[in-house]
């Protein structure tokens, strides 16, 4: 019996909150707090029967935060506010002595760049208060460095390279939106890519390298090399030759991204605009459909997963594993579509896993460096099944177009 502490009702905090409440047994007292009360009301009320309670907080201040756990004293707070919260939630979760977790790595509102450095600096904190931090608990990061640690515990003696494939091939009928932030998704995919490779990261251009891959239940899709955040914990924890991170986008999606960049939309540097300093890539957020509105539009599947090769007892060894999911059945059961529902599912079991002491170690750590199977059981037990497959694909001979 745990009371828990959500902080963020967008797309993934409405999943986490619906998912939560599904286990009264473990979950036993759900708040939910936001920086705007009506969207925490609005989720409470669809959940209904009095199972979550709100509060209204400005994550960015730590006093704010301090006071709100203070009283309602959960046993640990689940961020899926956006990344620039992460360090005030953690600074309040330290001046309240409760355990915390989040689904993406800070990042600073001033310079896109998302790393581990500044909540990995929290380890000795955290394990001097006796408290635990999890990070990354969403997909990805998240279930693929699970898939990557359960590959490596069940199926190879050495991994030579990571392939994390992702994939969302929903249809939503808008021109141009994102599924998750629009500023997170836009700064994260306008960015420089870079890979992993005899431990050195190489850099390319934004979106230089791409290949056809054909996606299990949804067929040959174009996906381009990014930089994940992921990747920086994984080939930290996990020694590896070479690790990269493809993401799939549309046509439409890419035309639209061409012009918003010519156009300087993308920018982080505020700007004078009739007497007012905008940031453009704010104003250009105001502009687009709001990620929580595009769950009833969206049709179609995500499938996420991880293409890995090595040895095991000499010989070699190549694994795909992966979870298909149908926005449209994540719709029905929480209210939101897939990517909202792939970060949420395992922000639960990764709060899961910690309330039931599976997981529970004083410090901040990356999923990896658990032990995976108690958390893939949960992942095909709450609503992410998975598949674990021999795979002779080679993603470096398959097309560029
Ligand atoms: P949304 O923008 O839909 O929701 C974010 C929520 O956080 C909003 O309700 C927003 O409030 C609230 N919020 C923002 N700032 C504050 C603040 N200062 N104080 C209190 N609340 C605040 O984002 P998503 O739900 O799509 O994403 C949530 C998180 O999940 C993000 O960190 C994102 O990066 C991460 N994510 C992780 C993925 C993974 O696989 N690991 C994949 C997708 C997302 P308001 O409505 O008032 O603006």
């Amino acid at each position: 019996m745990s009371r828990i502490l959500i902080i963020g009702a967008g797309g993934v905090g409405r999943v986490v909150t619906h998912k939560c409440a599904q286990l009264p047994e473990l979950f036993s007292d759900i708040w939910l707090a936001s920086r705007t009360l009506s969207k925490c009301d609005q989720i409470a009320s669809e959940i209904g029967g009095g199972r979550v309670n709100t509060a209204q907080v400005d994550a960015d201040k730590v006093p704010e935060l301090v006071a709100l756990i203070r009283k309602i004293e959960p046993k640990m707070v689940i961020n899926v506010a956006l990344p620039y919260q992460d360090l005030t939630i953690m600074d309040a979760c330290l001046q309240t002595g409760i355990d915390y977790l989040d689904t993406a790595n800070y990042e600073p509102l001033d310079e896109a760049k998302f790393e581990y450095k500044w909540q990995w600096a929290y380890q000795d904190r955290f394990k001097d208060a006796g408290l635990m931090a999890l990070l990354g608990s969403g997909f990805d990061p998240g279930v693929t460095n699970v898939f990557t640690a359960y590959a490596l515990k069940h199926h190879f003696d050495r991994i030579d390279t990571v392939d994390i494939l992702d994939c969302n091939a929903g249809d939503h009928d808008h021109a141009f939106a994102t599924n998750f932030n629009p500023e997170i998704n836009i700064r994260e995919v306008t960015a420089n890519g870079r890979y992993y490779e005899n431990g050195k990261w190489v850099e390319t251009q934004p979106m230089e390298i791409s290949r056809i891959f054909d996606f299990p239940e949804i067929g040959p899709r174009k996906m381009f090399l990014l930089y994940h955040e992921e990747m920086e914990s994984l080939t930290k924890h996990i020694p590896v030759k070479r690790m990269r991170f493809w993401m799939t986008f549309g046509e439409s999606y890419l035309k639209h991204l061409e012009v918003i960049q010519n156009l300087g939309l993308d920018s982080i540097e505020p700007m004078e605009f009739q007497g007012q300093q905008i940031v453009p890539l704010q104003f250009l957020k105001a502009l687009l459909p709001d990620p929580a509105t595009l769950g009833p539009r969206t049709k179609g599947k995500t499938n996420i997963g991880c293409i890995i090769k090595g040895e095991k007892n000499g010989k070699p060894v190549s694994r795909y594993i992966y979870n298909v999911c149908d926005h449209e059945a994540c719709y029905q059961e929480t209210n939101a579509q897939g990517v909202s529902y792939t970060t949420g599912v395992p922000a639960m079991i990764g709060a899961k896993m910690m309330l039931e002491g599976q997981w529970k170690q004083p410090g901040v750590w990356n999923m990896e460096q658990f032990d995976p199977d108690p958390f893939m059981e949960d992942l095909n037990s709450y609503g992410l099944p998975w598949k674990d497959v021999a795979c002779d694909i080679d993603v470096d001979s398959l097309p560029e177009t």
